[in-house]
């Protein structure tokens, strides 16, 4: 039945140059997302819209759930298109498009025809007169209302004749890709794949680093962090992922830092190190799943104290969410069931009992001294030994 499909998308300060730009970027995250559905795919612009056509067979709800992914999209409309045909056959047409498409006949209509082809014989108001009543004679249960119709099909009489009356949403944000890019500190748990995506939802693209502390972290837990990142990618286009080994580190603060810092210590060691490779790699900013108050290292002023080593922004873009809602949104975008898999995670093994929920930045920063003669050292050859995998959805599997 249908063999392309209307791209529609949020124009809203999307004009001049920067139109141009949004609309390649969204055309570019369309191709990355169709890779892995069965087919070949035409994705183009004519006459200032974006289609998608079918050139072979496909799998209707796997092209629109690829479709569904890409950000900038507010809503995906499944065409069908005839070649020209005469207004005796366009009826023909329509009647049976409505007739498979609409299975409820229980439904109010508006007939919304546009002629770009001038030399069409009937104009559109002529069109919409005629068809309008075809459909009215054909199935007696429709009745029209051109206020608020159920349905309202759209027939745009171009070089060929396209029929559409459903619009199935999009997720709406920015096309991937017109906001820069920022490095997303990756755990393996629920908040900081959100976290990626919510950003990756304005248009930004997305690095990761994750923090693995091997023997004390396993490789399982490490290849959950390579599905999550996975996962994100369907959304967010490829990803860049830096895996740090992070276990001299936490060995040197377990050793010469008070315990009930340790958390605070690490996680400033660990903002350094994803700003150090962000600045290396044109990320402008930070992205982490913290939110204030979930844990000790979560609140104003751990987060403050975690802050304080950083120049680039920080993005946090679950910070005034609960806990159930971060959790909506990861079952949502299929996060969720990888995220609670029970692998342990390198903050686990070198929680203190007690940890500081006041720390205090001068008192954290005369501990941290106690590492200076290796710190520098250590923090090197992590960045030196790290390890960078692509994590892309693009395959079929
Ligand atoms: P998450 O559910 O994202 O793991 P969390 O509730 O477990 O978050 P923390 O462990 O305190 O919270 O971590 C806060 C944030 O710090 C995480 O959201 C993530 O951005 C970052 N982070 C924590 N551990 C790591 C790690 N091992 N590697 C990379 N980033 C990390
Ligand atoms: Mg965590």
């Amino acid at each position: 039945m249908f063999s392309s499909f209307l791209i529609k998308y949020g124009e809203i300060g999307v004009k001049g140059k920067n139109r141009y730009i949004f609309e390649n970027a969204l055309m570019n995250q369309i191709r990355y997302a169709l890779k892995r559905c069965e087919g070949k795919f035409l994705v183009h612009k004519a006459e200032g819209r974006i289609y998608v056509d079918a050139e072979s067979e496909f799998d209707f709800d796997e092209v629109v759930d690829a479709l569904s992914k890409v950000f900038g999209i507010t809503g995906i409309c499944p065409v069908k298109f005839v070649d020209l045909c005469n207004p005796e056959e366009l009826k023909k047409v329509i009647l049976d498009y409505v007739d498979q498409v609409h299975q409820d006949k229980n439904k109010t209509f508006k007939m919304h025809v546009r002629r770009a082809h001038k030399s069409y014989p009937m104009d559109s108001m002529e069109l919409n007169a005629s068809l309008g009543e075809a459909v009215l004679e054909a199935f007696p249960s429709m009745k029209v209302d051109v206020h608020e119709p159920d349905i309202l099909l759209t027939v745009e009489i171009r070089e060929k004749i396209y029929i559409y009356s459903t619009v199935i949403p999009g997720p709406g944000g920015m096309p991937v890709g017109t906001n820069g890019k920022a490095m997303l500190l990756l755990s393996g748990g629920i908040d900081s794949p959100v976290a990626g995506y919510m950003i990756a939802k304005r248009g930004v693209k997305l690095d990761a680093v994750y923090f693995h502390a091997p023997p004390y972290t396993s490789e399982r837990a490490k290849q959950k962090v390579v599905d999550l990142a996975r996962i994100v990618s369907r959304y967010s286009g490829p990803i860049y992922l830096h895996v740090i080994n992070f276990t001299d580190i936490q060995l040197a603060i377990y050793e010469k830092c008070p315990h009930d810092e340790l958390t605070i210590i690490m996680r400033r060691y660990m903002m350094k190190i994803a700003e150090s490779i962000a600045l290396d790699t044109e990320c402008l900013g930070l992205i982490t799943g913290e939110s204030i108050g979930q844990v000790a290292s979560q609140t104003i002023c751990s987060l403050a104290c975690t802050n304080e080593v950083c120049t680039l922004p920080v993005f946090r873009p679950c910070i005034g969410m609960d806990k159930q809602e971060i959790i909506n949104i990861s079952e949502k975008i299929d996060t969720y069931e990888t995220s609670i898999l029970p692998f342990e995670d390198c903050c686990t093994i070198f929680v203190a009992k007690h940890p500081v929920t006041k720390p205090s930045l001068e008192v954290i920063k005369r501990h941290e001294k106690h590492l200076d003669d290796c710190i520098d050292e250590l923090v090197k050859t992590a960045l030196d030994t790290k390890e960078t995998i692509i994590v892309s959805y693009d395959k079929r599997d």
